[in-house]
């Protein structure tokens, strides 16, 4: 491949830090469920920037209230606040749905979300965070020392202390841990879906047993919502539709539709402990991030986005199933994030034959592929990408 690189990607390699490694295509253009290459080439994007882009691309109602907001007021610091962000801090109390009083705050990413949970955690006083082996929460310190994925964290040891691991869906565990000095307990943390460590689905009633442990010793629950949130799962939150309340949600990826935003809610407590000083971030809650959610939300309305997504979760998985593939294992997940676990260790070759005919999606473990895409993807499109992987499972099973 290196001797063949494109102009996007020789660019990359004089350029850029090597932290991703080689990007596997230089992308120039896209709109819906596609995006076009530097040599003019479609694919159906069904990562759709790990699970970002909820609208697709050049989605008009984005693309209207961002370019509206750049017309009207642009960046204007924390000093002051705006229309945008006070009604969108609005909604999404509203979708976190408390009984308690709830507040906010907006940031830029995932990572940074999870900083601030991480950081309310330590505002307990309490020490101890425990967190999932496998486990993914960002790569700035604090999330990362709460990611279960030592290779990840001890090339940047030391890490933030106090963080202890305990493995995903073992509930026994988490007592066991708890108990080991469960009045310094601050915090657990887990994703309802583990996205980055391959589509991980725990048993039924999981948070609520976390919920209930985490009651029982004074620690805050805190839910990482980042990638399982904002109607990825065919809901606007997976952990409150399961009719868990935890103390701490945090989102990023769909919120803002493609642009970088994150946000930290809390309620009762936890929603009191950050006082003028204690934290800030320049870019957070921001004029045209701030419409841009805005916009995410009123399209989930107006077009009843989230009956997309179940809809096209039943044809996704009806459609890997009648492949009969002696290659895949089993199909995990909710809404429009699947995980199709391969017999074997093929995924990253099934992610390049895909690509090479047309169809975007990626492999977060060797054995695993997953598919995100955008939210608005059509039954049309769905089929064309289901004959698209047919013929892969066909090609990697001869
Ligand atoms: C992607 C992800 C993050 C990190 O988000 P960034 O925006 O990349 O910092 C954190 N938690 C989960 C569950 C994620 O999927």
């Amino acid at each position: 491949m290196s001797s063949n690189l494109t102009p996007l990607q020789q660019g990359w390699k004089d350029n850029m830090m090597d932290n991703y490694g080689m990007p596997m295509l230089g992308l120039v253009s896209g709109k819906g469920s596609v995006v076009v290459d530097e040599e003019g080439k479609e694919y159906l994007d069904l990562l759709s920037g790990i699970a970002v882009n909820c609208l697709g691309h050049q989605h008009p109602a984005i693309v209207d209230a961002v370019t509206k907001q750049l017309h009207t007021l642009g960046h204007v610091s924390n000093f002051f606040v705006h229309p945008q962000e006070i009604k969108l801090a609005e909604r999404l109390i509203d979708v976190f749905n408390s009984d308690q009083p709830s507040r906010m705050i907006f940031c830029n990413s995932g990572a940074e979300a999870n900083e601030i949970a991480f950081k309310l955690a330590r505002l307990t006083k309490k020490r101890r965070i425990l967190a999932h082996e496998e486990g993914f929460h960002g790569r700035t310190m604090g999330a990362l020392a709460m990611t279960g994925q030592p290779s990840k964290r001890e090339p940047f040891a030391p890490m933030p202390g106090g963080v202890e691991f305990f493995p995903f869906n073992d509930i026994v565990a988490l007592k066991e841990l708890i108990n080991k000095d469960a009045d310094d307990v601050a915090a657990v943390i887990v994703e309802p879906i583990m996205g980055e460590a391959g589509v991980v689905v725990p048993d039924d009633g999981y948070l609520q047993k976390i919920r209930e442990l985490t009651n029982e010793c004074g620690a805050l629950m805190i839910v990482d919502e980042v990638q399982t949130g904002m109607g990825r799962c065919g809901e606007l939150l997976l952990s409150r539709a399961q009719g868990v309340q935890p103390d701490i949600i945090t989102l990023a990826k769909g919120l803002a539709g493609g642009l970088p935003m994150g946000a930290c809610i809390a309620t009762n407590e936890a929603a009191n402990y950050l006082t003028p000083g204690l934290h800030g971030t320049t870019f957070g809650g921001n004029p045209y991030a701030c419409a841009a959610a805005n916009a995410v939300l009123d399209t989930f309305e107006k077009d009843n986005i989230l009956d997309n997504v179940r809809a096209m979760e039943k044809r996704f998985v009806q459609g890997i199933e009648n492949f009969n593939s002696p290659l895949v294992k089993n199909i995990r997940g909710k809404g429009l994030l699947i995980g199709v676990e391969l017999t074997a260790e093929v995924a990253p070759k099934a992610m390049a034959l895909a690509r090479e005919k047309g169809v975007i999606i990626n492999a977060p473990r060797p054995s695993v592929i997953r598919i995100a895409p955008p939210l608005i993807i059509t039954a049309e499109e769905v089929d064309k990408a289901l004959a698209v992987l047919s013929d892969v499972f066909i090609q990697l099973s001869e």
